[in-house]
């Protein structure tokens, strides 16, 4: 016998399990039946593939046991099963980025983690919440040595070698006392129901029940052993549309996402021809919690002919799809198909690509609340697609969601257009970090008075790097309005008198800002501000935020121009002052705080304070 403590995450997530999580226990049973299920896919499997199982005579099946007497209940499969290894390894230790994100999200506040165990499969030790002692009793396929894991559920567990005639795996559950409930076959019937109905193995239930036989005096009670199969163990995705009602792909989808939301909209393709393979696809209503973190879970579990191969290729949808949930079942792919194989299988190249139009159709299908729903969730990941998926670059394009300088609220491309100048064809947009700060900034002056809208891009990390890469959609060009001339109603030549005009003012501040900025002009954009800041277009750097991101690296400041507003009370009175400490003092103040209306920060930011408050103080 060998004793082992539980790595310390696993100590915190077993206490929380004990002592905090009292709603929603039911679902430990969802948990070790979904194990169970998984353990029998991966024996279907090798038997197939590995010539050692060729000819065992074998169905899988899962067991459960209620046991009155003893208070206690049993999972049984015929699966894979474990050996010592495998258990320190699988349930001494967490491996899986879901539960590991599941620890980091505990809150403490019980009711806000017992959600939390919905939205997360955390598994095995979901049955501390109803077992004072569990043992699983565990023999893997092709081995002798059978094994048993014992625990109460503290700190610590043991492994002893133990006799099993065959492999898989029993959970043996001693219930604490005040969870009698899951003895009743009702409640566990209708828990089996719930979660696990399309569990493609037969779960047979065995429990006593009280059986009277004779009359009067004759009258005996006995009781008896029974058993019955609880759920229709069939692989939902198998059957055809026209069998299928909603309630039966929620219900699937509840055991496939191990929650009890429904989710936002689901699809159901069979396809045949060339290639055949069935899809079953559901768009979660909330985003999975892992969905930023690089070591996300694939949502997609991939079968050939009905037997599990996978459920983790990254590689069946593409990427910014990770938070789609379903399965893929093809009838061409060869069962011993190795996972290196996958990445480059035409076969599976194909799947993708079909599953990712009717994806994305389906997301344009969603009706209004629900697309609502959706863009609050999957925006930013659309926006992610539209950079890296050329191919379905305009759908995706007719997904993704905007804020506009006209309204509040977000605005699609397509309604962008129907009020944009369908001559010039072009979108306007800026790029921030705030909305806010965005809407107020004084490079919208000139748009707001010519009533042009201009799209506001607050999610400035990602925007950078995209929006540049689009170009048109619909061929409607996109344009960035810190690098382009703002609309105005002067000529050229206007332009150039006015410029001449103040050619000396622009010259003085230029000498005072020096290499802050590249330049200073005139402008004709604004109408209450006195100055903005602009990006130089013709800078080799500017626009090739993407690129600079495609490697891994720091996007690089690109220099600023001031442009100064000549209509303004300040620069008409700039212009005619002599003092050079005075101006000095104005022309920064002028660049500084056109700098802090785009959200940027003066680079000496004690100095701007000092000559505002100097300043000020002239001014009282
Ligand atoms: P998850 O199932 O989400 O990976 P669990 O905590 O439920 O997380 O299980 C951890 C691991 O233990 C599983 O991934 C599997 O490798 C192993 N395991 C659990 N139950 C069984 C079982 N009945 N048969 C074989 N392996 C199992």
């Amino acid at each position: 016998m060998s004793k082992h403590q539980f790595q310390t995450e696993i100590g915190q997530l077993l206490k929380l399990m004990t002592h905090s999580l009292y709603s929603n226990k039911e679902i430990f049973l969802r948990e070790l039946i979904s194990n169970a299920s998984d353990a029998i896919d991966k024996f279907n499997y090798i038997k197939l593939t590995d010539d050692r199982f060729k000819d065992e005579n074998w169905t899988g099946k899962i067991n459960i046991n209620l046991d009155e007497d003893d208070n206690s209940i049993t999972i049984g499969d015929n699966g894979i099963g474990m050996n010592e290894d495998d258990l320190i390894n699988h349930l001494g230790t967490i491996a899986k980025s879901g539960t590991k994100s599941f620890i980091e999200n505990l809150t403490g506040d019980a009711k806000k983690d017992s959600n939390l165990i919905g939205q997360f499969g955390v598994g095995f030790y979901s049955v501390f919440m109803v077992a004072s002692h569990v043992d699983v009793i565990t023999k893997k396929a092709g081995e002798e040595q059978a094994y048993m894991f014992s625990t109460d559920g503290t700190g610590e567990f043991e492994i002893k070698p133990v006799t099993k005639e065959t492999h898989g795996t029993v959970v043996y559950i001693k219930l604490k006392d005040d969870e009698k409930e899951f003895l009743s076959k009702w409640r566990v019937q209708e828990v089996i129901k719930k979660y696990s109905n399309h569990i493609p193995y037969p779960i047979m239930l065995n429990y006593t029940e009280e059986e009277t036989t004779g009359e009067g005096d004759k009258k005996e009670t006995k009781k008896v052993r029974k058993s019955e199969q609880a759920n229709v163990a069939t692989a939902l995705w198998t059957l055809p549309k026209s069998s299928l009602k909603r309630e039966d792909y929620i219900e699937f989808y509840k055991s496939l996402s191990h929650g009890d939301d429904e989710p936002l909209t689901y699809l159901h393709n069979k396809v045949e021809g060339a290639n055949e393979f069935t899809t079953l696809f559901y768009i979660p209503k909330k985003a999975p919690m892992d969905l930023y973190r690089a070591d996300y879970q694939s949502g997609v579990k991939l079968y050939v002919k009905r037997v599990f191969i996978t459920d983790d290729d990254k590689e069946l949808l593409p990427t910014y799809l990770r938070f789609v949930r379903g399965i893929i079942d093809s009838e061409d792919l060869p069962l011993n198909i190795s996972r290196e194989i996958l990445q480059e299988n035409r076969i599976l190249a194909n799947i993708k690509q079909h599953s990712t139009k009717k994806i994305l159709q389906a997301i344009k299908k969603l009706k209004d609340d629900d697309f609502k729903i959706f863009i609050e969730e999957y925006n930013k990941v659309i926006k992610e697609g539209i950079f890296q998926d050329y191919a379905n670059k305009e759908r995706l394009l007719e997904i993704v969601r905007y804020k506009s300088s006209m309204q509040d609220g977000m605005v699609g491309l397509d309604e962008y257009i129907s009020r944009g100048d369908s001559e010039k064809k072009e979108i306007y947009y800026i790029i921030g970090e705030d909305e806010k700060v965005l809407k107020n900034s004084p490079l919208l002056e000139a748009y707001k008075k010519a009533n042009i809208e201009v799209l506001i891009l607050d999610d400035k990390e990602i925007d950078e790097i995209v929006t540049p890469s689009i170009g048109t959609f619909k061929e409607w060009t996109f344009k960035d309005i810190t690098t382009i001339d703002a609309p105005d109603s002067k000529t050229e030549e206007e332009k150039k008198e006015i410029s001449k005009e103040f050619k000396a003012l622009t010259d003085r501040i230029k000498d005072v800002l020096g290499e802050e900025v590249k330049e200073v002009k005139t402008t004709t954009r604004l109408t209450t501000s006195p100055s903005c800041v602009v990006k130089d277009s013709s800078d080799p750097m500017a626009g090739m935020a993407h690129m600079f991101a495609q490697m891994g690296q720091k996007i690089p400041e690109t220099p600023l121009i001031l442009e100064i507003n000549p209509e303004h009370e300040m620069i008409k009175k700039l212009n005619k002052l002599e003092d050079k400490d005075k101006f000095a003092d104005m022309a920064w103040i002028l660049f500084d705080s056109a700098k802090l209306s785009e959200g940027l920060e003066p680079k000496d930011k004690s100095a701007f304070a000092l000559r505002v408050a100097k300043v000020a103080t002239e001014a009282i």
